[in-house]
């Protein structure tokens, strides 16, 4: 899985719809359309990743309901924002289902560990609480 990432640090001061973070000019100048409908219009872009960008996700907070194509100018926002990785994220930057679920790239009943094991994958699980790839882990130390 490769992730081209734009790299504005950990997004705490970079504002999501009037910097110029992303391509080539603001989203608040290319998504003009939604910018206008955003209800908060500094939030930052942490804020925004850590509310959940993907489509349907509680980032997207807006003074009125959209209409069926502005509907489709979030999915295309959404789009260019599914190859962001925030630079606290680097570390925790593993396709763990739980930064999937961050990105937009899975939905809630999809976060149970790949091993079946039954709890929620995020990095701690895998590294050092989950009972399955912990073995695996020790099978690859030797
Ligand atoms: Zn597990």
């Amino acid at each position: 899985m490769v992730i081209p990432c734009w790299k504005v640090g950990d997004g705490h001061s970079t504002l999501f719809w009037l910097d110029n973070w992303l391509g080539e000019c603001p989203l608040a100048r290319y998504f003009s359309r939604l910018y206008a409908l955003a209800e908060n219009k500094l939030i930052t872009v942490s804020e925004m990743f850590s509310l959940r960008w993907g489509v349907g996700g509680e980032a997207w907070k807006w003074r009125r309901r959209l209409l069926a194509w502005e509907e489709e100018l979030v999915v295309e926002c959404v789009d260019c924002l599914s190859s962001v990785l925030l630079q606290e994220g680097v570390i925790d930057g593993l396709p763990t289902k739980d930064n999937l679920y961050k990105r937009g790239a899975i939905d809630t009943p999809q976060l149970s560990c790949a091993t079946l094991c039954g709890k929620a994958e995020d990095r701690d699980h895998v590294f050092f609480q989950c009972e399955v790839y912990g073995r695996l882990w020790l099978l690859i130390s030797k």
